[in-house]
């Protein structure tokens, strides 16, 4: 049976969860689906955070927008591969921002973005014998 997920619309078609609005809406319509959360909505829910990132520095201040846009894009474009990646959670702070996400790679793949587009510090930390990482960037002035 079709499943929807009744958080993020993602359907499940195949064994397969796929974003695609024109057939969520179609399936829908129909009989012979059911409501169900999709992987990365459950691990949000259940709290599973496998990767921890810190972005610090006084250069967050200037560029926050900035900053928020691009963790945006990564997090969009790591979705479209696994739909288990997600940002569970967010905290801003003055010259930090705290990302949890439920998917180490995802929280590696922020890092190395941050570095990427604006140089910057870059460590990170994989817990040894388990699947989480926490990673720290940073960028002063
Ligand atoms: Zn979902």
């Amino acid at each position: 049976m079709t499943k929807i997920c009744p958080s993020c619309y993602a359907v499940c078609i195949d064994q397969r969860w796929i974003f695609d609005e024109s057939l969520r809406q179609k399936t829908m319509k129909k009989n012979g689906w059911e409501k169900h959360l999709c992987p990365g909505c459950e691990r949000v829910v259940k709290g599973k955070v496998d990767g921890v990132v810190y972005l610090r520095g006084d250069f967050l201040r200037a560029h926050r927008e900035e900053a928020k846009n691009l963790i945006r894009s990564v997090a969009e474009k790591k979705l479209r591969k696994n739909i288990a990646a997600r940002i569970a959670h967010i905290e801003e702070k003055d010259d930090e921002i705290i990302i949890e996400t439920t998917d180490r790679a995802l929280a590696e793949r922020l890092g190395k973005e941050f570095e990427r587009a604006y140089s910057g510090h870059l460590d990170i930390q994989w817990q040894h014998g388990s699947d989480f990482a926490r990673v720290y960037w940073t960028r002063n002035e």
